[in-house]
């Protein structure tokens, strides 16, 4: 496919082009070794890489000199629940300024569509926007929306599994019913005919606990012949986890498809120290099965106030709560001494609200980040006042802090896993490498001074060192002093094309 692109590229003996990007050290997404080079890109592809400056005649509309700079692809940001934002908020700086060019929404068993909602969304389907920000009942209106909202970044998309439990069950604490299972497959069936990437769970949410296995081994059925995918938040990330590893393995392999694990942890101080034992198990699994991971860079993790994870062992800061606004900020520790209530009741009387869990020990996560099955995804809160700064800094945090000062595994490596990793593993074609003739969704970065700036208490900042974002080569975003996006927003929605890889490894 690509050497037929190349073919065709040269033979045309092109003497412009669009932007010419020089001298950058080019990381191509491939995990191989950085190289100089110059890279033309045209009508929104890469259109030559040229190593000997036969590239410097070119007549081009825009030069970008990229001395000292990396030039790689661009983040593909495979775990978001941006489903709602990249269409109200279609510049979507917190994933543009991080040098994301593509997101994969519907993560965690939610989805935006396709949604029929008869009341309030239900937790955590209430992360992705209030009730209002859910008006597709079909995917096909979703795929439309997003192209006709034209954000600044691309959007992939997964079906979620309680999103489709809500369409079709009146309540959601029990098994669905045979004739409810079919007519959740046939709105899966409509969503992978449109191009969804696949079937995501989030089973260790109130709203999904009681599926049984076998409501989603029947549920996966459809994915195979549509090329898709099973991602799973798991039932259980504490003390349970081999338990439920296992149960997403038998549904990948019932299914016949790629499993990913999303956010693979190691949760609770009781299950500190695990994670070798985990990956042991997914590599295991990898013997006989496609099976991946995605995770964040943070020992800390982020999602609704989850009445299951209230405990004194960690802290946990309330980051919203419906009734007590004012609470935001607040460790749950602090509020319930405030009230002078232990720290269920108070959790219970902030709901419906939502928490940072410092849940994790650094070893578990640098081990897990760099496994070679893992790629990186935010798994950020766009919607929450108080997100947790992976919403702003999960790319750069791992090129700064965990490349170059932890020195956890080398450049090269941390862009494999942040895009042809990634781009491989969902199935996205011609994204994900600097190669001629791919889609030119790049990103130039000072990787002596790239870093994240988010924190925690201060969480909505852009990162540092991020110099341009190019999406479908569109210039979407300058860094350096402006950081802002440019008036270009170029991105589209991503159709599922190639069948996930047979292997994942
Ligand atoms: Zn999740």
């Amino acid at each position: 496919m690509s050497s037929e692109t190349n073919m065709d590229l040269n033979n045309m003996e092109v003497r412009h082009c669009d932007t010419l990007i020089i001298n950058a050290s080019v990381i191509d997404g491939s995990g191989s070794a950085p190289f100089a080079a110059d890279v033309a890109v045209d009508g929104g592809r890469i259109a030559r890489i040229a190593t000997d400056g036969s590239l410097r005649s070119w007549h081009a509309l825009q030069v970008i000199d990229g001395s000292g700079k990396v030039l790689s692809p661009g983040f593909i940001d495979v775990h978001t629940h941006d489903d709602t934002n990249v269409i109200r908020t279609p510049s979507m700086l917190p994933k543009l300024s991080q040098g994301v060019t593509t997101v994969v929404v519907g993560n965690c068993g939610i989805s935006a569509a396709p949604v029929s909602l008869k009341a309030e969304p239900p937790d955590p389907m209430n992360l992705l926007g209030e009730a209002g920000a859910f008006s597709y009942p079909t995917f096909a209106s979703y795929v439309e929306a997003v192209n006709r909202a034209q954000p600044s970044i691309n959007v992939a998309a997964l079906v979620g599994h309680t999103a489709l439990r809500s369409n079709q069950m009146d309540r959601l604490d029990r098994a669905a019913t045979e004739s409810e299972i079919a007519a959740m497959c046939a709105q899966l069936s409509e969503a992978l005919a449109h191009g969804a990437l696949g079937l995501s769970t989030g089973l260790a949410y109130g709203n999904a606990i009681n599926a049984p296995t076998a409501e989603v081994l029947a549920l996966a059925e459809p994915l195979a012949n549509a090329g898709g995918i099973y991602a799973t938040h798991l039932r259980s990330e504490f003390a349970d986890i081999l338990e439920a590893m296992d149960e997403a393995f038998r549904i990948g392999k019932h299914a016949r498809v790629p499993v990913v694990i999303s956010h693979l942890k190691c949760a609770g101080v009781e299950n500190w120290g695990r994670s070798a034992e985990v990956l042991e198990a997914l590599e295991q699994a990898q013997r006989y099965q496609p099976v991946g991971c995605d995770c964040y860079p943070y020992t800390a993790s982020s999602s609704t106030l989850d009445l299951k994870q209230v405990t004194d062992t960690i802290d946990i800061m309330v980051t919203w709560s419906e009734p007590h606004p004012a609470m935001g900020g607040k460790l749950l520790a602090e509020i319930a001494a405030e009230w002078q209530v232990d720290l269920m009741e108070a959790a219970r009387r902030l709901q419906p609200a939502g928490a940072v869990y410092h849940c994790m020990q650094d070893d578990d996560v640098n081990r897990i980040l760099s496994h070679p099955a893992s790629v990186v995804g935010s798994d950020g809160l766009p919607n929450d006042p108080l997100p947790h700064p992976r919403l702003w800094g999960a790319f750069p945090r791992v090129l700064g802090y965990y490349s170059r000062e932890q020195k956890l595994f080398p450049l090269t490596v941390a862009i494999r896993k942040m895009t042809g990793l990634s781009a491989e593993r969902f199935g996205l074609t011609e994204r994900g490498l600097v190669r001629e003739g791919y889609w030119a969704d790049l990103v130039l970065f000072d990787p002596d001074t790239v870093r994240d700036a988010a924190t925690f208490s201060d969480p909505m900042q852009p990162a540092e060192g991020i110099e341009a974002v190019w999406v479908n080569g569109a210039l979407s975003y300058l860094g350096g002093t402006e950081k802002a996006a440019t008036a270009l927003r170029a991105g589209r929605f991503l159709a599922r094309q190639a069948a996930a890889p047979a292997v994942v490894a």
